[in-house]
């Protein structure tokens, strides 16, 4: 799988948790010419998740065969429980033919591959959020989680907010308004790809 002969572009997007990363991912999807990559992950299924989807749900050992295999073109260990990963193959198939991949991941996973694909191929954003308040407002809401997992969270999302800086481009969500941020996601994109 040599991706120095691809086509295709592979988009991958950022940012802490409750940011945003699903729904403009989403949008894309069903707006642009664009395919998901499907990653791979140790994690429970959640409720309405289904297999293939958005994930292919394996077990902790065969994920750690698929890394020792070197299958994933890049991973990361998740709130130091979960592993999650792109597998080579996946996004392969899409780029070869010149598709575009897209994907929301981690910055472990990122750092991982920004170097490693060339740059007419990888195109990066990073989401912030328009404050932390906000932020954490919005992850209460969403998700019936512990004071401590949203305390993990944000730790998380401190510490990620450091590596926007190595992403092509950083875009500020506005807050109650998905229309205007998709814009200016879209805007991003296009400018990227020129
Ligand atoms: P969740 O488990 O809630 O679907 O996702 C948790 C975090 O894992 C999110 O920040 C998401 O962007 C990230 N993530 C999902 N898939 C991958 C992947 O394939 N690789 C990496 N590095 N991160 C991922």
């Amino acid at each position: 799988m040599d991706f120095e002969d691809c086509s295709g572009k592979i988009i991958v997007v950022s940012g802490p948790s409750g940011v945003g990363k699903n729904t403009l991912v989403n949008l894309f999807l069903e707006r642009e010419k664009a395919q998901k990559i499907v990653s791979a992950t140790t994690r429970a299924k959640r409720e309405g998740e289904i297999e293939g989807d958005m994930y292919y749900f394996i077990s902790e050992g065969e994920f750690k065969d698929k890394i020792k295999k070197g299958e994933f073109l890049e991973y990361a260990h998740i709130y130091g429980k979960q592993y999650s990963g792109i597998l080579k193959k996946s996004v392969y198939d899409i780029i070869r033919k010149g598709g575009v991949a897209i994907r929301d991941i981690e910055v472990q996973g990122f750092m991982q591959i920004k170097d490693k694909i060339p740059k007419k191929i990888l195109k990066s954003i990073f989401l912030l959020p328009p404050s932390e308040e906000i932020l954490r407002q919005r992850i209460r809401e969403r998700a019936k989680i512990s004071d401590e997992e949203l305390d993990a969270r944000m730790e998380t999302m401190n510490k990620e907010l450091g590596y926007s800086k190595y992403y092509d481009a950083t875009i500020t969500t506005i807050d109650g308004d998905i229309e205007g941020t998709y814009k200016l996601f879209l805007e991003k994109i296009n400018e990227l790809n020129k």
